[in-house]
């Protein structure tokens, strides 16, 4: 927060500057000033969006993958790493038993090591992860419109309310938060591909605090909070109009992810959770298994999980070449 002042006077730049803060785990006064390089990588060198959405960026790793003789098995849980003398000779799904030479688990790393990991095999305590701060959830909203949303862009901050008490209400009480700042994103209006012709897709995101109960009654409660807002900013209903509508919440992070305590963004970035002080990539209890994304280093994020991805292929190379 200090740092933002000695470059920004006028409250709006100011919100505009830390808002993005909000996903990192603390407060703007509360969090370290080389976040802003986030705003310099931002404004300097562009928002960047890949045609056809986000799942592209998949598609385009799937083809590298197999392109190198990677084969792909999806739909196979692991149920299991199997040890056996401190090495994991391979894991378990429903399906059976795959052998491997060394494990990288790219799954939530609390998942993997508190729930699939035998109590013995595990390097951290519950304890432990208690004790971590976790960025926020997200209360999301996909929705199909059957119009257009003329006085919307691809990206829309709406701060008409207080950004310090929706702060607060993550991060120092967490709780629903009373008045929320949030996100509308239109890929739409850059994108013909992801909507029919004079229709929209978007998504709203609502930031929220982690660990906390999501009943659609309270997931509908925003909806119309927001709905209200975006339909005022709009100047015409926009809820008649919607033609697809899915929320998605802490839950749906649990069962689709595993996510540790519905989080979306993985661990807060406050000092103490920064580099070596992060979930370590490597079992310090099994010599062959490794672990990658969101919550060991760099951290959170699509370029610091792949980046993470980069670093352990690094760490097992060395293993190997000995
Ligand atoms: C709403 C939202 C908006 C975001 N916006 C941005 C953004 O604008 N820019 C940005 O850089 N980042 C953004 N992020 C963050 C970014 O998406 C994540 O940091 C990143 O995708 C994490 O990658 P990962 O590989 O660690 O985990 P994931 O992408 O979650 O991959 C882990 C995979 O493991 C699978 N899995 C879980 N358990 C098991 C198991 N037992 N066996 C086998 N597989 C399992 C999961 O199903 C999942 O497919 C956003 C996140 C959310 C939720």
């Amino acid at each position: 927060a200090k740092h933002a002042r000695k470059f920004f006077i006028h409250p709006k730049l100011l919100k505009l500057i830390e808002f993005p803060v909000l996903f990192l785990g603390a407060t703007p006064e509360n969090t370290p000033a080389l976040y802003s390089l986030m705003n310099y990588a931002d404004l300097a060198l562009g928002t960047w969006y890949p045609k056809g959405g986000m799942h592209q960026i998949v598609r385009g790793l799937v083809a590298v993958a197999e392109e190198l003789g990677v084969k792909i098995e999806y739909n196979q849980e692991v149920r299991e790493v199997v040890v056996e003398n401190g090495r994991t000779t391979g894991v378990r799904t429903a399906t059976g038993f795959w052998p491997a030479d060394a494990v990288v688990a790219g799954a939530d790393y609390h998942h993997i090591e508190q729930q699939v990991l035998a109590p013995e095999h595990r390097h951290y305590s519950p304890a432990y992860w208690d004790s971590r701060t976790m960025a926020p959830s997200s209360l999301l909203f996909y929705l199909g419109v059957n119009r257009k949303l003329d006085r919307l862009r691809h990206h829309n901050l709406f701060f008409d309310e207080d950004f310090s008490q929706h702060a607060h209400e993550i991060y120092e009480a967490p709780q629903w938060p009373s008045r929320p700042l949030f996100y509308a994103s239109v890929p739409s209006k850059t994108d013909p591909t992801v909507a029919p012709e004079g229709q929209e897709n978007l998504f709203l995101l609502v930031p929220v605090a982690p660990d906390l109960d999501d009943p659609e009654a309270t997931r509908e409660k925003y909806y119309h909070l927001i709905m209200d807002r975006l339909e005022k900013h709009c100047g015409h209903s926009i809820r008649e109009h919607v033609v697809y509508k899915r929320s998605y919440a802490h839950r749906d992070f649990v069962a689709d992810y595993h996510s540790f305590k519905g989080n979306a963004y993985g661990l807060a970035n406050t000092l103490k959770q920064t580099a070596i002080l992060k979930p370590s990539l490597k079992s310090n209890k099994i010599s062959n298994l490794y672990f990658t994304g969101q919550l060991t280093v760099p951290g959170p994020g699509v370029p610091p999980s792949l980046i993470s991805g980069q670093v352990v292929a690094g760490e097992v190379l060395k293993e190997f070449k000995k």
